[in-house]
């Protein structure tokens, strides 16, 4: 079944899988491997959680959660290692290889299975809370938070490969008086439909829009040009034109609009996004100033003059 937590067991002796095997079976969907490379190969595929047998030939237990633990993938996974009773030295090494909890052989099923769903549930609330403090409450887009980690990741990438990137910087115009005309509920809906739009545009794997601060936005473009920047922006400032808004209190026209600022570079060794980011944002107080609903545009020339 597929909404059960998948569990691997790590034991060189098969009767001892059994043995767990069958305190666990009716709960869990269960995996086995007898050695340690073995072990390695099926974490890949991210159970739920592992069980692991201390002593076995070649690669032991400990080697194996450490190598768990140095992978970013697999770090995350709880690991609880199965430990010969009355083995204090065993249990010490066990949490400092990175373990979560030991159960010791012979095997108590009701404690073994407390144990393990313990940590089951502990691993699906921190899944779950990561997976919230990344998302913005309000829109349920990403938060600045999520965007600044993914940027300085496709920072990097790009770099690498002398590739560009382009940043926009997206903002209501005259948000302020929307509130007091319509109201903060009203505003607060009028953020989720830009956000859902803005959202909807980022075609590209990589593409991605984030909420920057109150009526802010802000999107990353990988392997874009200024020009393919400049298009995306005259692209969503239509798409929420499109929405069709209301604003009467707006002295700028009668529907919500957006000022975009853009900005794209290839980044060089000693540049950094920051730099980046505050070009867009120069760009989008140059729109603003021009009368807003547009968009204004300029290389990034303290990052790379080649874009
Ligand atoms: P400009 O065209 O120059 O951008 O003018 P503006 O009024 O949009 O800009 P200003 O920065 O003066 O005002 C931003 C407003 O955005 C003020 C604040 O009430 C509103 N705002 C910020 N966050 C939220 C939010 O979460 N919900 C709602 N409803 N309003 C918000
Ligand atoms: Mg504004
Ligand atoms: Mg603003």
């Amino acid at each position: 079944m597929k909404d059960r937590p998948r569990i691997l067991i790590v034991d060189d002796v098969p009767e001892n899988i059994e043995v767990l095997g069958e305190i666990l079976t009716d709960n869990f969907d269960l995996q086995c491997a007898f050695s340690g490379p073995e072990a390695l190969e099926l974490a890949a595929e991210l159970p739920d959680l592992i069980l692991l047998d201390v002593l076995m030939p070649g690669m032991d237990g400990f080697e194996v959660c450490a190598c768990l633990k140095a992978t970013a993938a697999t770090a995350e996974i709880p690991v609880i290692f199965i430990t010969a009773k009355n083995d204090p030295e065993a249990e010490m090494a066990a949490f400092a290889a990175g373990a979560v909890d030991f159960i010791t052989k012979p095997v108590n099923p009701v404690t073994a299975r407390a144990r393990i769903q313990t940590h089951l549930t502990l691993k699906r609330q921190k899944d779950l809370l990561r997976a919230q403090a990344m998302v913005d409450g309000l829109t349920g887009i990403a938060n600045r938070r999520f965007f600044d980690e993914r940027l300085l990741a496709e920072w990097r990438h790009v770099q690498r490969y002398h590739r560009s990137l382009a940043i926009l910087m997206i903002d209501i115009d005259h948000f302020k008086g929307y509130n007091d005309h319509y109201g903060h509920q009203a505003g607060d809906n009028c953020l989720r439909r830009v956000a859902t739009t803005l959202g909807a545009h980022m075609q590209r794997a990589h593409d991605l829009a984030a909420r920057y601060g109150g009526e802010e936005f802000i999107c990353m473009l990988p392997e874009c040009d200024l020009q393919g920047a400049i298009s995306k922006a005259e692209a969503l400032r239509a798409a929420v034109a499109a929405l069709e808004i209301p604003h009467a209190a707006s002295p700028s026209g009668d529907r919500v609009t957006l000022s975009i600022g853009v900005a794209a570079t290839i980044p060089s060794s000693h540049s950094s996004p920051d730099t980046l980011v505050a070009a867009a944002d120069a760009q989008l107080y140059q729109a603003k100033l021009a009368g807003r609903n547009r968009v204004r545009a300029a290389p990034c020339l303290e990052c790379d003059p080649r874009v």
